[in-house]
């Protein structure tokens, strides 16, 4: 057992957490120093040691254990998350994440002319978005001009009104990028926190890590979109992005490589087209 001071790993099988429509799982103890852990074949849960609530109670994120070190969770529904938990935001970048812009237009004509840009959507990009919204508060944030996301995110999202905010450049810290020798628009997510959300709760998806160095637990990097009309690294990301909703602590998941953990998502294609 944990002592109380410790936080204790508590590890559910994937068999677990499918049967979301019983009222209850048991949770095993884990190894308290593994590391971190991709969600793959088990699911990570961050709980309280002992002495903090009555064993079997779900509070908050956090679930208390009982003196056999197990623990027991109320489920819930299939499409909500675990009892408690706020759901997790999700910060997306536009460039190269859902969008392609240039001002020399690509070989095809572009889906959005925003002169002086020709802007080229990602491939699922609008059904990745309706995906996403079941499970997530979505939110957006790019380095680029606040006109440009104001004249963007209505093609993007069906109603823009849903989204906790939408920065832009302002928002962004000029910082140095000594590896690279350049300055880069940073996106802190100490911000996004004032802002008033938990950041144990929070994900970030961009293809540009050297603007989240002071956050890149949070961060699940994708692949830069340039225009390839055969790219599916959103409808991967909306399959990966499923078992994330259920995390107390999304730092505490390994995301990189996370493409390699994804079976196909042909599901998720054929069920959006
Ligand atoms: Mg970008």
């Amino acid at each position: 057992m944990a002592s109380s001071h410790e936080q204790q790993e508590v590890v559910a099988t994937r068999e677990a957490f499918a049967r979301t429509r019983c009222t209850a799982w048991r949770l095993h103890c884990g190894d308290l120093r593994r590391p971190r852990q991709s969600l793959g074949e088990r699911q990570v849960l961050r709980a309280p040691a002992s002495g903090e609530g009555e064993p079997g109670r779900v509070f908050g994120a956090r679930i208390a254990i009982d003196g056999d070190a197990r623990a027991v969770c109320r489920a819930s529904p299939v499409g909500a998350n675990v009892a408690g938990m706020q759901r997790i935001l999700l910060v997306l970048d536009l460039d190269e994440t859902l969008v392609f812009a240039d001002e020399r237009p690509l070989a095809r004509a572009p889906d959005l002319d925003l002169p002086p840009y020709a802007v080229y959507l990602r491939p699922w990009a609008r059904e990745f978005l309706r995906h996403v919204a079941v499970h997530f508060e979505l939110a957006v944030w790019t380095s680029s001009s606040a006109a440009y996301a104001r004249a963007l995110v209505p093609v993007l999202f069906d109603d823009p009104s849903r989204l906790a905010f939408v920065w832009s450049r302002e928002r962004c810290t000029l910082q140095r990028d000594l590896a690279n020798d350049t300055w880069v628009h940073a996106k802190r997510l100490a911000k996004v926190k004032r802002h008033g959300h938990d950041l144990r709760r929070t994900v970030v998806v961009d293809d540009s890590p050297e603007k989240h160095l002071r956050n890149y637990g949070n961060l699940v990097r994708v692949a830069p979109f340039l225009g390839d009309p055969a790219d599916d690294e959103l409808p991967h990301l909306a399959a990966w992005l499923e078992r994330l909703h259920i995390e107390p602590d999304v730092r505490v998941v390994e995301k990189r490589g996370w493409r390699r953990h994804v079976p196909s998502p042909v599901s998720f294609m054929h069920a959006a087209s």
